[in-house]
Order: C-alpha cells, then structure tokens, then sequence
C-alpha cells in the first residue's frame, strides 16, 4: 500500500513497483475520475466531493473496492495507491484481506502545494509529469492535461482532509508494525531506490 498526502509521489512510484512486481495497481481516485468519465450514478455522487477537495463517503469507497478485489488479476496482491484514506476504510480492508506493507511517503505541507499545482497527466499513456520536477518531452507537451482538483484552493482543502482524517492511519499501521516511513522530498529516482531497498530489506 502506498501511503502519505496527496502529491506526495503515490502515482510515480506505483508505476515502478508495478513493474517490479507485477501486481496491479488500484487507485481509488483514478477510478473515480473513471467514474466521473463516464457518468456513471457513482460518478455523479464523487463529482461534488472531489471537486471540493473532500473525501468521498466511505460506503461508495468500500463498495468500489470490494468488486475491484474480486476481479481474477488481484488473486496474487496488489498495490493500492490513495486506498484506504479513514480508520473505517482500513477497518474494512482488514475484513477482506492481508495487508503487506504500507509504504509511507513523508512531504511536508509546504512542498506539496507545489507539486500539485504543477502536475500535469498525459492522457493517452497515464504517464505523470511536472513543470519543473519532470517535465514532458517538447514533442506531447501539447496534450497534457490538468486535473480540475489541481489547484490552490482544493489543495488546502485536501491537505485538510489528509491531517484529519487520513494521518491517523500511519500511526494505526505503525501499531501493526507495518508502516514504512520513505522521505518523499528526494528526487524520484532516489525515493523509488529507498523504497525498494526498505521493501527486500523486510
Ligand atoms: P500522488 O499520487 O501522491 O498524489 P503524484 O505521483 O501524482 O502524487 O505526484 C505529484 C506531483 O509531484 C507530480 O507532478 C509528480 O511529477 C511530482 N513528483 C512526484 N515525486 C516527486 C519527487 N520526488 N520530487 C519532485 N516532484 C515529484
Ligand atoms: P491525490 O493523491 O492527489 O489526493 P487522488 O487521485 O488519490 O488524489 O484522489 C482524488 C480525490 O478522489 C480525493 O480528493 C477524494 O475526493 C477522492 N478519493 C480518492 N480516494 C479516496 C478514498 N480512498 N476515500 C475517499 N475519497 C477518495
């Protein structure tokens, strides 16, 4: 499980541990955004709450990962990124299966609006970059896109939700002797590096 505040470098890293392990990766908030998409009646019911930089209501969250668990491809682990973000969520998560490890990626308040403001997708590999951190190449720049919930305002509103209700967590999996602290304010290459170093290390 990757863990820690929103940019904080949970999507970048999957994607390497992904690879790594070929174990899926589920991410509650690219499923939502999926749902929004398609305009589906869960979509409908997240818009309000992801547009205001708050949490979605713990029933729709459990509900869309206990179909995603019964899909044949989590049969052997996955990586969840984003999921569980409330006591109730892990509570719930700990009915349905064995959690490894969670990875904690540590980025202070200060950096993180930042790397959120300066996030951009591109849309037809998922691939994520940042104007200044890990910038596109020249040659897609122009397809990039920014996530409607990128900006200053929802961001403090995230990080509120984050401190409230999702921190706690760390010390609930610190409790359980799970918790792997990670500093997320090296460069990508070097948080993937502690990460993997710290999971074999286990
Ligand atoms: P999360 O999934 O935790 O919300 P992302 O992986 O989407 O975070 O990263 C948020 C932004 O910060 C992206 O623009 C990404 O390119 C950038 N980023 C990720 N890791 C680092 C890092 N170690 N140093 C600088 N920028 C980073
Ligand atoms: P980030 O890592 O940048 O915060 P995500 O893509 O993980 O962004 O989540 C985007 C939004 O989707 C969140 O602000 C929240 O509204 C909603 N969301 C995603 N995952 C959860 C979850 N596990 N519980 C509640 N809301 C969630």
């Amino acid at each position: 499980m990757l863990f820690g505040p929103p940019g904080a470098g949970k999507g970048t890293q999957a994607a390497r541990i992904v690879d790594l392990t070929s174990k899926p990766q589920i991410s509650t908030g690219d499923m939502l955004r999926a749902a929004l998409l398609e305009g589906s009646e869960l979509g409908k019911e997240a818009k309000s709450y992801m547009e205001a930089g708050e949490l979605v209501p713990d029933d729709i969250i459990i509900g869309l990962i206990s179909q995603r668990l019964k899909v044949d491809d989590a049969k052997n682990g996955v990586l969840f990124d984003g999921f569980p973000r409330t006591i109730a969520q892990a509570e719930e998560l700990a009915k349905i299966a064995k959690v490894d490890s969670v990875i904690s990626i540590e980025v202070p308040d200060d950096s993180i609006v930042q790397r959120i403001v300066g996030r951009r997708m591109d849309p037809e590999t998922g691939e994520i970059y940042h104007v200044d951190f890990k910038p596109a190449p020249e040659s897609i720049i122009d397809r990039l896109v920014q996530r409607k919930d990128d900006n200053e305002f929802t961001v403090r509103n995230r990080l509120k939700a984050y401190h409230e209700q999702t921190s706690p967590l760390a010390i609930w999996y610190e409790n359980q002797g799970l918790l792997i602290k990670v500093d997320g304010e090296q460069s990508i290459k070097d948080v993937g590096d502690e990460i993997i170093s710290k999971l074999s290390a286990r």
